[in-house]
This record gives structure tokens, sequence and C-alpha cells, in this order.
């Protein structure tokens, strides 16, 4: 039986004769049913016209995307540490050339996920590397469309997965939305791999929303409490969710305007 992936927001259903009848994700207010019809694909299917590509961001840290762009384009980031590697984020294609790569790469320890729309096919990476933890966090639980016994949820507010990687929830896009710290990230100064729960704006400025497509912004309350959150942590490079979403430096400081900036426009300041 196939596990159907919905070709709007690239995240995969668990194995079923007939295709679900509807996603959980598009149905949300964050996200959008795709206005020609709920469509479906398979990682088999995808294999006749899809590859990812590979692009080293910093030392220890590969970018992993899929061509041509497929859903919403996000890539995942491959973090390798002396503990084991880490997936930040997942993607939806996977195919044989990955898992080897990934594999010649240390393969994973566990695969972290900001939240419920870079599910993708989290439990197909997992089943690749060993039925390694896929760790999200509790109070997004109802948005997981694959539930599976790999699925780890956390609680609280961090989550350690090895020194130096940690897991932050900052709640705000979902509630259980998340960041992840990484200490060594950036020559030593800190790195925040952010999905989109801290978006990376066009001007490399940042911004917070309920929903990205839909543009429906948070209200000031959760942006403090992302702002508050992040506040002890230190680091001078934000990786968002895309490619070319990237705050190279100065990314505390970036964030403490970008703060001030989108608080003072939806309070009317
Ligand atoms: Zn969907
Ligand atoms: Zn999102």
């Amino acid at each position: 039986m196939p596990a159907f992936i919905c070709t709007t927001c690239g995240c995969q259903y668990p194995a079923t004769e007939a295709p679900p009848a509807g996603c959980l994700i598009c149905q949300d207010t964050r996200q959008y049913v795709n206005p020609a019809g709920q469509a479906w694909t398979t990682l088999p299917a995808m294999r006749r016209s899809y590859f990812n590509a590979f692009r080293q961001i910093e030392p220890g840290l590969t970018g992993i995307g899929t061509f041509p762009s497929f859903a919403i384009g996000q890539r995942a980031l491959l973090l390798r540490t002396a503990a084991g590697n880490v997936l930040w984020d997942c993607i939806s294609f996977l195919d044989d050339a990955t898992i080897a790569i990934v594999s010649a790469l240390g393969g994973l320890a566990g695969i972290a996920l900001s939240h419920p729309h870079f599910f993708a096919t989290a439990v197909e990476w997992s089943r690749a590397f060993g039925n390694c933890p896929i760790h999200v966090h509790a109070l997004d639980r109802d948005y997981v469309t694959r539930q599976d016994p790999a699925v780890n949820f956390w609680d609280g507010d961090t989550l350690e997965l090895s020194p130096g990687v940690t897991v932050i929830r900052c709640g705000g896009h979902f509630p259980g939305s998340s960041v992840l710290h990484w200490a060594a990230g950036a020559q030593g100064k800190g790195a925040l791999l952010t999905g989109d729960t801290l978006q990376v704006r066009p001007d490399k400025g940042l911004t917070f929303m309920h929903s990205y497509p839909n543009l429906i912004p948070l209200p000031a309350p959760p942006v403090q409490r992302i702002a508050d959150t992040l506040a002890p942590w230190s680091f001078e490079t934000i990786y968002g969710g895309w490619w070319e979403r990237v705050i190279p430096a100065n990314a505390k400081q970036v964030m403490a305007r970008s703060v001030t900036q989108y608080i003072a426009a939806v309070t009317g300041g």
C-alpha cells in the first residue's frame, strides 16, 4: 500500500489503499488546500522526476534540498557532531542516493523538527537510518500526519540532543514551534536553525507569522515570548528553513531590532 504525500505541503500519511479524504495540514488556517483540488503523490512516483542536492553551509552543516522544488520547497539541514548527526527539519523526497550520501557522512542519530509543516516523510528517513528518533514537541502532537513509534514527543522548554545542540521551544507559529541552538556554529559564536519559527525576510530582518502563505500575523505577546525565550542564548547566525533564508552575521542584534519593529507594527506604534 502506498504512503501518500500531499503535493501542496509535502507531508506524508500512513500507508493506505486509497488517498486520505483530505490533508489536515492544508485544511488548517496556516496553509491552504490546493485550489485545483487536493492532490497526492508517492515516493516511487517522485523518484521518476526529482533528485536531492547537497551544499555545505559551513563546516559541520550541510543543506539538503529537492530539485525541482517540491511542495513548500524547504531544505533540511544535516548537522554533524562528534556525538552523532541530527537532521534539522525534513524534506519529502528520499532516494537511494540520498541515503548513501547521508550514510557516508555518518548517518543520523536523530531527526528534530521545528514544527509539523516540515514533518514531510520523516518516518521514511527514520526507517532508512536505523529507526532513529523523530523529535517533535508534544504541543504539536495533533498535527503529525504520520504517527509512528519513532516519533518522540518531548515536553518542556528545551531538549538537549547532545552537548551544545539544544532544541528550544519558542511557540508562536505553532504551539510547539522550536529552534535548534548549535553552540559550535558560526565559528563558535553560535547558530540558530529556525525553520519558520523565526522567518528570515528578504531584507534579512525577521518576522513571526501564524500563517506565511495566508499572511496572518501573530499578536505581540507570543512574539515577545519568543524574544524572551531566546534572550539567554548566544548566536551570530540564523539559518531559516530555505536556502536563501539566512542571516549570516549579527543575528542577535537583527532579532532585537526585528522584534521591536514587529511589535510596533502590530500594536499601531
Ligand atoms: Zn497538505
Ligand atoms: Zn510553517
